[in-house]
């Protein structure tokens, strides 16, 4: 691994039969990175996150995260990295702190450690007022919200957010977004965001990466892909 990649994907490639959900990725993501997996629906990002969790084997390919080999040690991976899929399950019934408390007791976190840990989460996703109230009266966004918090109890190097704004107001997705910069820019955590609206979530990412079909058409900076495929407009149609 290079001193500087907390991700490493050589070659990746991962075959349903005949479909080629993912097409030969090579793909580095810095430490501290907020890189944006963008495209549509089918293209391969969720497919991707899956193994870079070690939750799916690559059909070929390697990949290193944080020096460790998803597949062959999933539970290390696990420890370290953050997974947000695109719907998260909480407890109706029950409270925002409460689940929050559920997933503290599931990742074993010392139970002197919860009430603090807790608080500050909930603050820090800007659902300090309404932690007490049943999770089936949360807003999508509240609850994506509530998602962040449950994904950052471990306190994870990598965190996974997949379609975070899905479904979102632009307010609840300004909100969102606001907390995941916080993450990368003020946490040094490094960020993988799935998105198949560029525009939503291309001002937090320091780098995005097109795929289409299993491919990786283009990645790099936004202006850097401006200037490949010929104007911010056009990146827009492509993903
Ligand atoms: P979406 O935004 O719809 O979630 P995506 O970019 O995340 O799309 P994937 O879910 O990774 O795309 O799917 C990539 C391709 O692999 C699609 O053609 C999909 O149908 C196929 N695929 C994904 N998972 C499986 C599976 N378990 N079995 C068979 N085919 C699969």
């Amino acid at each position: 691994m290079n001193g500087q990649n907390i991700i490493e994907i050589q070659n990746l490639t991962k075959r349903y039969g005949s479909i080629t959900a993912v097409d030969n990725l090579n793909l580095s993501i810095s430490k501290g990175e907020i890189f944006g997996l963008l495209g549509p629906n089918g293209a391969g990002k969720t497919t991707t996150i899956l193994m870079l969790m070690g939750l799916s084997e690559p059909t070929s390919g390697s990949i290193s995260v944080a020096g460790l080999n998803p597949t062959r040690e999933p539970i290390k991976v696990k420890r370290i990295v953050g997974y947000m899929p695109d719907s998260i399950g909480f407890y109706g019934d029950m409270t925002g702190r409460e689940n929050l408390y559920y997933t503290a007791k599931l990742n074993r976190i010392p139970e002197e450690r919860q009430d603090d840990l807790i608080d500050s989460l909930l603050a820090k996703v800007g659902l300090k007022d309404a932690a007490d109230r049943k999770v089936r009266e949360y807003s999508r966004g509240m609850r994506q919200r509530l998602g962040v918090a449950d994904v950052l109890l471990k306190d994870p190097e990598v965190v996974f957010l997949d379609e975070p704004t899905l479904g979102l107001d632009p307010e609840g997705t300004a909100e969102l977004l606001d907390i995941i910069t916080e993450l990368g820019k003020k946490e040094g955590k490094t960020v993988l965001i799935s998105s198949h609206l560029l525009h939503q979530v291309q001002a937090i990412c320091d780098r995005v990466g097109i795929f289409v079909k299993g491919k990786l058409v283009a990645a790099g900076t936004i202006s850097e892909l401006a200037q490949k495929i010929g104007g911010e407009r056009a990146i827009e149609i492509k993903a």
